[in-house]
């Protein structure tokens, strides 16, 4: 990354310091400076990062606060240590707002991650050696569904379904015809980079149909599915796993939710299967995040959070990207620069120059990788679809080299602070 300046900022954003910062100014200047190089960067470049967003100066408080301090293995009312009145409560809490938000019947929320969560609901499904069927890798299937190099493809047989290389979309008879040929237990739905929402019902008939287990990685879509603007799989699906960032704007961190008659296999999957003492702090921030999700505010911010990415979608082919499946119905938006006469890693780092910041992913089709991006972190700075439509231009100058445009980018960064202090 380009931007290497660890001085503060000058419209300091100073709702995203601890009020206690100056106290690790003075202890520790060198750890100091790389906060305040890091809070730099995020004010004066744009995220667009497709899995990236802003908590709040709510959530950054419980994150910052002395729950941090307090071990709490277990679950409220059967902890193994002392003095956990104010966790039990804080994890009620959170727990109680997460089934209310998304209309489950138990919230597990003390998985460390996503693929904390993944590889608790696995535990609590699975036996090694089962055959699970999931979105294969090179189609945008996340890590935890059979990467040779996570935990999933090791200890367990994956089947990959795939998306049709024309309309980039899944190809559902495909996904019937592996589950009736490999009868596997469990089936996953979710991917990193899927642009369009995922057919739970379809997903839910098919698992039927083979007696499968039926898993929502809702890392991606949680937050939209949280403010109405994404269908909810909770009604379809036996575990629901998410993360609380990305667009559902908590801290990071993972949560499972699932029916009752799953709730004890799942929590036991968490604690003591494959975690030890959750963190409290982040249970808190959790807790404060669906409060927010839970209001007018955020259903209106997680729809313009949609809208902002077809418009930005739709300017980012009339500068001429191949979009993948045409746009989007989510945050999210895969691009293949090749029309404009370079690869995925290239725009990238073209971009990166000019301080817009997001990854590169696989493509539905050929070898050559694309460009992932999502509205959430831009979305929540106030920007407007005026703005998405200038971001649309930029992209096309960025990638065709045509001007410098960092100045420009640095200026609408700073025009929607992060944190407006
Ligand atoms: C982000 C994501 C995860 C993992 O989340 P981490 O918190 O990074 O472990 C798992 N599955 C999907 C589909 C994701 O998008």
């Amino acid at each position: 990354m380009p931007v290497t300046t660890p001085a503060a900022p000058s419209s300091a954003p100073g709702a995203a310091l601890p009020q206690d910062f100056d106290a690790l100014l003075r202890e520790d200047s060198e750890i100091a400076a790389v906060l305040l190089g890091e809070l730099h960067r995020q004010s004066s470049t744009l995220q667009l990062t497709a899995a990236e967003n802003f908590t709040s100066p709510a959530v950054l408080a419980a994150l910052g606060s002395p729950l941090a301090n307090k071990y709490a293995e277990g679950y409220p009312g059967a902890r193994h240590h002392g003095g956990c009145e104010q966790a039990d409560a804080a994890e009620r809490i959170a727990c109680r707002r997460a089934t209310s938000l998304f209309g489950a019947e138990h919230a597990n929320v003390q998985a460390h991650s996503g693929s904390s969560a993944v590889l608790a609901a696995y535990a609590a499904l699975l036996r090694p050696g089962d055959t699970v069927l999931a979105m294969g890798l090179p189609y945008g299937g996340h890590l935890t569904h059979g990467s040779p190099a996570n935990f999933s493809g090791r200890w367990f047989e994956f089947v990959g379904y795939g998306v049709d290389s024309e309309s980039g979309l899944i190809d559902y008879e495909q996904v019937r015809a592996l589950a009736r040929a490999h009868r596997p237990k469990a089936i996953v739905s979710g991917s990193i980079s899927y642009p369009r929402h995922p057919d739970y019902e379809l997903f839910r008939e098919i698992a039927d149909e083979v007696g499968a287990y039926l898993i929502a990685d809702s890392a991606h879509p949680m937050g939209l599915i949280a403010g109405g603007a994404a269908p909810s799989p909770v009604p379809y699906a036996d575990v629901v796993c998410a993360t609380t960032h990305k667009v559902l704007r908590g801290p990071r961190g993972g949560m499972i939710l699932c029916g009752a008659e799953l709730a004890e296999r799942i929590d036991r999957a968490v604690f003591p299967f494959t975690q030890g003492g959750a963190q409290m702090h982040t249970v808190a921030a959790k807790a404060v995040a669906f409060g927010e999700a839970a209001t007018p505010a955020f259903t209106m911010y997680a729809h313009r959070v949609v809208a902002h990415a077809r418009v930005l979608a739709a300017g980012l082919e009339a500068e001429g990207f191949e979009v993948t499946t045409g746009g989007t119905d989510t945050h999210l938006i895969v691009a293949d620069p090749a029309p404009l006469g370079v690869d995925g890693p290239t725009a990238r780092a073209r971009l990166a120059v000019a301080g817009l910041v997001l990854d590169t992913c696989a493509l539905p089709y050929g070898d050559a990788r694309g460009i992932r991006l999502g509205t959430a972190a831009v979305t929540t700075q106030g920007m407007d679809d005026a703005d998405m439509a200038r971001l649309a231009v930029l992209f096309g100058t960025a990638v065709r080299e045509e001007n410098d445009i960092r100045a420009e980018v640095r200026e609408l960064a700073e025009e929607h602070p992060p944190y407006p202090g």
